[in-house]
């Protein structure tokens, strides 16, 4: 099957505006003849249902939480950017387009960037006009702060809970339609498989959480947002519930999976601490903003640290190396996060880690809080020499900015970060990867969208900070509201669909089949068991750093383990009760798939870039080496079976509006 982006002819700038003019449209008195099923409903999914609700669809809406409000988007803490320019300090819509497109190391899409550019400042409209509280500078005005891999002030934010602000905003509007019975919300519902008839999504099959009922639902299109699948390495920074399983029964129904290598490591987490952990913390990138990065300059002081012998506090400056400044005097601490990641990790391999394990680095605000804290002082005709009345002034600033960030570390290590430096690693984050959609959003089952972190997404190799919140609320509130429309035209006199169709049957039956298989199994390990050691392969083998050697082993072990898995996995309690277990063996049998052909795909791309670093192909500095002559495409697969059989298409990147040069952020 060939792919066919359906990107429209045109000029960049014109292309989302020309195209909008011209698509299908359905009538209002129409749309509520049309029922739509929304999987997820995070910021993505959460948007998408209110929005279509609005126009007058009947919504279906699914989440496996108790409530849309727990979804994982509530965890994102720094921002959203959107090109406002309201800093007055260079920022447009090109700008934008560039930073996204570079920061992906050229392995976007250049015309949904464009769009995603181009309708960012909606979302901070539409968000402003539902109440969401961002915030505001002294005047009243919104205000920005800056992140990784831009030299403007973009990133909107809402102190260090922007998700969980955004959020509400559209639970409310979800809320409102919930209300007029245009919304029907299956909370603690989870699909487990997609009905497809005469080659069409026509529906899910969901289980009831609390009860273990499952269910058909039909609809006459599928939009599935159900998040990202960092947590195929079992410790990530998402949450513990977010999980592959929507994606992936869709990608065995026939939706191609696109570029599953590329995943973020994300440069600022807490440290892990031990075996015990089943998930890490993250510190936003916003802290970047203010906090310095480095290692102790020699390996001495190093091994005192990691003893107890030193502590950060006792190394003056000149003992210190703040390694990404020293490295990159552009951009300094805010380089994309790939690049920070790798040069932590490099530090840390050459012996200047800081904590026991010898995988953390330092993120210090003694500077920030001094420099705030003697602006504060002259502002207010009070002794900027005072050294203790500047460690007040400026640590109040640092509060205002970042206060709950610092509580939280606080808390989980023990350690007060306004005196003493914050202990950071990098750590499984957001996957840039995902289901391939067309300019539509579609994918390659016909009726069947995918949005937000569970599409292959408009990041490329790499995404920059505060963009995931933009691209989920684009698609949901912007961009599929329009497309959806398109597609949904020729169905209005449909009427609606019924589950008894054959292929309802057939589809729950599968479902059923695997649940009972899980219950009956009766084997030794837990779930967590597997998924801990899928989460050690994947991060020792297919992680920050991968080479041919370990991706071959980690596609034999993995296929290994999967067969362990299904021999000898144990599912206590039965299929018709709340039962954690089951649910978590039905993902984790979906992650020990992807897994496999994460690092298929992994070691198929021979070159490094963005978060996808292959050993063999570094420039002689250590920076990721593209081989933009053989690996500028998409690469989409199609499930075949099995993941050791998918087939590889590819979709050329034509990037006629930038130049592919190799990245550089010096
Ligand atoms: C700690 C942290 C901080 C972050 N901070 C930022 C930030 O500051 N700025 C930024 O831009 N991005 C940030 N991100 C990334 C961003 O939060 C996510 O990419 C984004 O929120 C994903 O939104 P989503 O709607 O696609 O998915 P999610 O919010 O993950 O929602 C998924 C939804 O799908 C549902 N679901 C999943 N599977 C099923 C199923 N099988 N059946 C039924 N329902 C299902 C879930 O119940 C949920 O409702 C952060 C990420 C993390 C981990």
């Amino acid at each position: 099957m060939a792919l066919d982006s359906k990107i429209p002819n045109g000029p960049i700038a014109d292309k989302w505006t020309n195209y909008k003019d011209h698509i299908n449209l359905v009538n209002p008195a129409n749309k509520r003849n049309l029922d739509i099923i929304v999987v997820g409903t995070g910021l993505a999914g959460g948007s998408a249902a209110a929005t279509l609700a609005e126009l007058g669809y009947n919504v279906k809406a699914f989440c496996f939480q108790d409530s849309p409000r727990r979804a994982h988007s509530i965890a994102a803490q720094g921002g959203i950017n959107a090109a406002k320019n309201y800093k007055g300090d260079g920022d447009s819509i090109y700008r934008l387009f560039y930073d996204t497109v570079k920061g992906g190391d050229y392995r976007a899409r250049e015309a949904n960037v464009y769009r995603l550019a181009e309708v960012s400042g909606n979302i901070i409209d539409q968000c402003v006009a539902q109440g969401v509280p961002l915030a505001r500078e002294y005047g009243g005005l919104l205000d920005n702060r800056s992140f990784g891999g831009t030299l403007v002030s973009r990133t909107f934010y809402a102190q260090g809970q922007t998700g969980q602000q955004l959020l509400l905003g559209a639970y409310s509007a979800m809320n409102r339609q919930i209300g007029r019975g245009k919304i029907k919300m299956y909370n603690r519902h989870e699909m487990l498989d997609i009905v497809i008839v005469n080659g069409k999504a026509r529906g899910i099959i969901a289980r009831d959480l609390i009860t273990g009922k499952i269910e058909r639902h039909s609809a006459h299109a599928v939009v599935i947002g159900s998040g990202g699948y960092g947590n195929v390495f079992f410790l990530s920074t998402n949450a513990m519930g977010s999980n592959a399983t929507a994606a992936w029964k869709i990608h065995k129904k026939g939706a191609f999976f696109a570029n599953p290598c590329y995943t973020q490591i994300h440069p600022t987490c807490i440290p892990v601490s031990g075996d015990h952990q089943s998930k890490l913390t993250l510190m936003s990138e916003s802290l970047r903003n203010d906090g310095r990065i480095w290692v102790p300059k020699k390996l001495e002081d190093a091994q005192a640290i990691r003893e107890g012998k030193k502590k950060a506090t006792d190394l003056s400056e000149d003992e210190r190396d703040y390694f990404l400044e020293r490295r990159y005097p552009a951009f300094g601490n805010l380089v994309p996060r790939d690049v920070a990641s790798r040069a932590a990790k490099e530090r840390c391999d050459a012996g200047f880690g800081v904590n026991k394990t010898g995988e953390a680095v330092y993120l210090d605000f003694a500077a920030a809080i001094k420099r705030y804290g003697t602006e504060d002082a002259y502002v207010k005709g009070l002794d900027d020499k005072d050294a203790a009345l500047v460690t007040k002034l400026g640590a109040a600033i640092v509060k205002s900015k970042y206060g709950n960030l610092f509580q939280m570390y606080y808390k989980i290590v023990d350690e007060d970060p306004y005196t003493t430096p914050m202990m950071i690693y990098p750590a499984v984050h957001y996957t840039m990867g995902g289901t391939w959609v067309d300019y539509n959003l579609m994918t390659t089952i016909p009726g069947c969208f995918s949005i937000g972190e569970s599409n292959f997404s408009d990041h490329g190799a790499n995404r920059l900070g505060a963009s995931a919140l933009m691209q989920g609320l684009a698609d949901g509130y912007f961009v599929l509201p329009y497309t959806i429309g398109d597609y949904l035209a020729p169905d209005i006199k449909m009427g609606e669909i019924s589950t008894d169709l054959p292929e309802f049957v057939e589809a729950e039956k599968a479902v059923v089949d695997q649940i009972n298989k899980f219950i009956n199994n009766n084997g030794k390990h837990s779930v967590d068991y597997f998924h801990k050691k899928l989460g050690k392969i994947m991060w020792n083998k297919v992680g920050m750093a991968r080479n041919a050697k370990g991706l071959t082993e980690a596609i034999e072990e993995i296929a290994a383990l999967r067969e362990e898995f299904y021999k000898d996995v144990k599912v206590p309690g039965s299929a018709y009760e709340f039962n954690q277990e089951l649910e978590k063996a039905t993902r984790v049998a979906d992650f020990l798939e992807l897994g496999e052909l994460f690092a298929k795909d992994a070691l198929h791309r021979n070159e490094s870039c963005g978060g996808h670093f292959r050993e063999e192909y570094q420039t002689e500095e250590g920076e990721a080496l593209r081989d933009d002559e053989n690996f500028a495409y998409v690469a989409a697969w199609e499930y075949k079976g099995k993941p050791s059989d998918a087939v590889l298409h590819k979709e050329p990147l034509n990037y006629e509006n930038i130049k592919l040069v190799q990245r550089s952020y010096k």
